[in-house]
């Protein structure tokens, strides 16, 4: 019976892969959390560990892997699931998800990390029936993926909505920024590493000048996606939203800058959200891609 099989999920991220066999959503069965160092070693660990699985659980019907990117995300391409130019040693035309096909020899799907937790918070989060969502991680870096009517955004890559150009905070004008091309970028002013560059801290450990800072940015990007894409639901995870009240305050940005032109004042802190599925929207996005693989519903 379809709902009984087994699939192999892969959270592909820059320091860690984070690695499960699950039916459901609500029945992940083990989980392990594997380094990332060099791709050869990193990807024999993956794999005995799901071969390890196999033993103990039963065959593996597909996997997914929802991959750090950048990446080459359509099907169609001849490098489809390699690594594209990274700074993470070794990695940059790495193929991950080559390399579970043939260890594995069944279906393989593969995105982006943060395309996979939108599919997944569209899927069966808290994006559930938008038709236009999106999915937004702020830490080492700001990963954004977008799902339209739950088919997540290619295009020519994938959406970099980290690498736009916000107006500056009055009071945050003398940071230059911490993009390597872009200097003051929203991932230049927003990310964890911008964060501590120019307060020496952790957002959490910050007073509400700084939080109200970081808002005012964040709260730009979701404006900007309610504006562009109609965005029904805004996801906001990753480290720099474990800041307590933060996701209140980029409601409030996003709702005095909004001027109540794309919406309604009372609808923004609707479509900013925190994610449904908790720490697991990654995780659960590979399993999704794993079931599409498959050819079954989610
Ligand atoms: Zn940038």
């Amino acid at each position: 019976m379809v709902a009984d099989w087994l699939y192999g999920c892969i959270e592909a991220g820059g320091t860690k892969f984070v690695c499960a066999v699950a039916s459901t959503t609500s029945d992940i069965r083990e989980r392990v959390s594997i380094p990332t160092r060099d791709p050869a070693s990193t990807l024999a660990q993956v794999v005995d560990y799901f071969r390890r699985m196999e033993g103990e659980h039963g065959a593996i019907a597909g996997f997914g892997v929802a991959s750090f990117g950048p990446a080459v995300v359509n099907p169609a391409s001849p490098g489809w699931g390699r690594i594209l130019s990274t700074p993470k040693p070794g990695w940059s035309g790495i193929d991950t998800r080559g390399v579970i096909a043939e260890a594995f020899g069944v279906p393989v799907g593969f995105d982006t990390d943060v395309n996979s937790a939108v599919l997944a918070e569209a899927a069966w989060g808290a994006a559930k029936s938008a038709s236009s969502a999106a999915y937004i991680t702020v830490g080492t870096g700001i990963g954004a993926g977008i799902a339209i009517d739950g088919k997540a955004v290619h295009g020519m890559r994938h959406p970099e909505m980290g690498h736009i150009f916000p107006r500056r905070h009055p009071a945050d004008l003398a940071f230059a920024g911490s993009c390597p091309f872009h200097g003051d970028c929203l991932e230049g002013l927003t990310s964890g590493p911008a964060i501590e560059r120019r307060w020496a801290k952790p957002l959490s450990q910050l007073g509400g000048e700084e939080q109200d800072i970081i808002a005012f940015y964040l709260g730009q990007l979701a404006v900007t996606l309610i504006a562009t894409l109609s965005t029904e639901a805004i996801v906001f995870g990753g480290g720099v939203l474990h800041t307590q009240g933060l996701l209140d305050k980029i409601k409030t940005a996003a709702t005095l800058l909004n001027k109540s032109y794309c919406c309604d004042d009372g609808e923004i802190g609707m479509i900013i959200r925190a994610p449904g599925l908790g720490q697991n929207s990654g995780l659960l996005g590979a399993l999704l891609l794993a079931k599409l693989a498959r050819g079954s519903t989610p």
